[in-house]
C-alpha cells in the first residue's frame, strides 16, 4: 500500500460523517473529513434542525392564538412575524454549526474543504489535493427529488429545501406526498393559517407507519382543516393565475405554491464509486452489510446514501458501527428493527420495531396493548388528548416486537420502549417500571400493561 496520511478519510460531513469522525478520533484513529459545503449537512442546514425550529414557532403561535382562551389566556391580537421566525431558525442553525466546527478542532479532525472524488481505495481527490487513508467511508447523503414533469423552480414548484429556507409563507399550498416531510410541512403551514391541500398516491397518510396510526392522523388532520386527498395520482402541474394548477386523476387543485415531498435520491453519482467497485442498488443507494461494509475492500458507506431509514440518528449510528468495525472494536451490527422513527407533525408520530401487520405477516402470534391519551391526566392537563400508544408483543413470550405512538411528545416517549426492545425485554417488564405521575410516559406503561389486560385506567 502507498504511504497514507490518515487511518480513515470520510467523504461527507453530515450527520453520518462528522459523528463518525469524532468516534474515530476517540478510538485513537487519525481522521480526515472531506466536506464540499457546510459541516452538519442536510440535517443541520435544510432538514431536522431548521424545520423543527419553524415548527416550534408555529406550534406556539397556534396554541396561543387558537386555544389561549381555553387555558384562561386572552389572545385576541396574537400575530406572527415570519421574518422573525426565520431569523430565529437561522440563529439556531448558526449556533449549532459553530458547535460542530468546535468539535472538529477539539477532536483534532482534519477538515478538508472541497468536493471529493474517490480515486482508488486509499485516495480521495479534493481539488488539486489528495487525501490518502487506510480506510474510506462514503457519507455523501441524499438530495431532494421530484416527479417527472414537476421541475423545481424555487418559486412556484418548490422542494423541502426551498420551503425550509423561505422567509415568508404563501396563503395556500398544495403538498404532494404524505410521508414525514409532507405531514410536517402540512402541520407548519396549517398552524400558521395557510390553506393546505395534501395529496397522497397511496390510500393512507404516513404509509410506512402502523395502519391505526394512519387512521388517527387522518382524523386529526381533517379536524385541523387540512384537505387530505388519498389515492390521488398527480398528472402534471403548471403555473397558472399567480400560482400552480395541479392536474390529478381526481380533478384540478390550485394553490399559490406546490411543495413536492416525494422522497430523496442518494448522492452516489460522481463520487468515484464505480472505479473502486462499490456496488449500488438499481435505485442508486450503496449496498452495505450490517457492519456498513461496501462490496469494495476497505470502503464503508453510511447514512442516507445507503438507503433504509433516511434519518439523522440512523446516519450517526451507522457511522459508529463503521468506525468500530474499522478500529477492530465491534460492539453490535446495525439493526434496522431497532431504529426509532419520528415525525414532528401535530400530532407527533413515533415508532420502533414491527407494525402489527408486519408481525402477523411474519407468522408470529401477536398480543396488542393500547392506551389512549384521552384517559391520561397529564394529556388532559396539556389539552392534547388525541392519539394513543400501541404496543405489539409476541403472543407466546410477551417479548416486545414494536411500539407505535401518535400524540403529544410521541418523539420523546419512544426512547423507553426502544430501549426495552434493545434489551430484548417483555411488555410486562416495561409495565412494571415505576413511572412518574403525572407524566405522558404513563401512557407507555399503561399500554405495556394492557398487553396482558392489566392497564389500570381503561
Ligand atoms: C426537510 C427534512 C427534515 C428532516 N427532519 C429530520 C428529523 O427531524 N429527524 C431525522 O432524524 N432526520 C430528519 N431528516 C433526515 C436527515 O436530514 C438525514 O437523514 C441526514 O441528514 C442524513 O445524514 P447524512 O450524513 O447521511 O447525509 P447529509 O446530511 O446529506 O450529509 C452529506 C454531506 O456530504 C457532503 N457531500 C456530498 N457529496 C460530497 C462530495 N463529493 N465531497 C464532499 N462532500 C460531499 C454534503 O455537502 C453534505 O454535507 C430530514 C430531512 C429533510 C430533508
Amino acid at each position: 500500500m502507498a504511504a497514507v496520511d490518515f487511518d480513515v478519510a470520510i467523504l461527507g460531513g453530515g450527520m453520518g460523517g462528522y459523528p463518525a469522525a469524532i468516534r474515530a478520533s476517540q478510538l485513537g484513529l487519525k481522521v480526515a473529513l472531506v466536506e464540499a459545503d457546510k459541516l452538519g449537512g442536510t440535517c443541520l442546514h435544510v432538514g431536522c434542525i431548521p424545520t423543527k425550529a419553524l415548527l416550534e414557532s408555529s406550534e406556539l403561535y397556534h396554541r396561543v392564538a387558537a386555544r389561549g382562551p381555553e387555558f384562561g389566556i386572552n389572545a385576541d391580537k396574537v400575530q406572527y412575524d415570519y421574518a422573525r421566525i426565520a431569523a430565529r431558525r437561522d440563529a439556531i442553525v448558526s449556533q449549532l454549526h459553530k458547535g460542530v466546527q468546535y468539535l472538529m478542532k477539539k477532536n483534532k479532525i482534519e477538515v478538508v474543504e472541497g468536493r471529493g472524488k474517490i480515486r482508488d481505495r486509499n485516495t480521495i481527490d479534493v481539488g488539486g489535493k489528495q487525501v490518502k487513508a487506510k480506510n474510506l467511508i462514503v457519507a455523501t447523503g441524499s438530495t431532494v427529488k421530484s416527479l417527472p414533469g414537476l421541475e423545481f423552480d424555487g418559486q412556484f414548484i418548490i422542494s423541502s429545501d426551498n420551503a425550509t429556507l423561505a422567509t415568508n409563507v404563501p396563503e395556500s399550498i398544495c403538498i404532494i406526498g404524505a410521508g414525514a416531510v409532507g405531514v410536517e410541512f402540512s402541520t407548519l403551514y396549517s398552524q400558521l393559517g395557510v390553506k393546505v391541500t395534501l395529496l397522497e398516491a397511496l390510500d393512507r397518510l404516513v404509509p410506512l407507519e402502523d395502519e391505526e396510526i394512519s387512521k388517527e392522523m387522518l382524523s386529526q388532520f381533517k379536524k385541523a382543516g387540512i384537505d387530505c386527498r388519498l389515492g390521488v395520482k398527480v398528472k402534471s402541474a403548471k403555473k397558472a393565475r399567480d400560482g400552480v394548477s395541479v392536474e390529478t386523476d381526481q380533478g384540478e387543485v390550485w394553490a399559490r405554491q406546490l411543495l413536492v415531498a416525494v422522497g430523496r435520491a442518494p448522492r452516489s453519482k460522481d463520487v468515484g464509486l464505480e472505479q473502486v467497485g462499490v456496488q449500488t442498488h438499481p435505485n442508486g443507494f450503496v449496498t452495505v452489510d450490517e457492519w456498513m461494509r461496501t462490496s469494495a475492500e476497505g470502503i464503508h458507506a453510511i447514512g442516507d446514501v445507503v438507503g433504509g431509514y433516511l434519518l439523522a440518528h440512523v446516519a450517526a449510528h451507522e457511522g459508529m458501527t463503521a468506525i468500530e468495525d474499522i478500529a477492530g472494536q465491534r460492539v453490535a451490527p446495525m439493526e434496522q428493527e431497532l431504529v426509532t422513527r419520528c415525525t414532528y407533525s401535530h400530532p407527533q408520530i413515533a415508532s420502533v420495531g414491527l407494525t402489527e401487520k408486519q408481525a402477523r405477516d411474519k407468522g408470529l402470534e401477536v398480543k396488542v396493548g393500547r392506551f389512549p391519551f384521552t384517559a391520561l391526566g397529564r394529556a388532559i392537563i396539556h389539552g392534547e388528548t388525541g392519539g394513543f400508544v400501541k404496543i405489539v408483543a409476541d403472543g407466546k413470550t410477551g417479548r416486545m416486537l414494536g411500539t407505535h405512538i401518535v400524540g403529544p411528545q410521541a418523539t420523546e416517549l419512544i426512547a423507553e420502549p426502544a430501549l426495552t426492545q434493545l434489551f430484548q425485554g417483555d411488555a410486562w417488564e416495561l409495565g412494571r417500571n415505576i413511572h412518574p405521575h403525572p407524566t405522558l410516559s404513563e401512557a407507555v406503561m399503561e399500554a405495556a400493561l394492557a398487553v396482558d389486560g392489566h392497564a389500570i385506567h381503561i
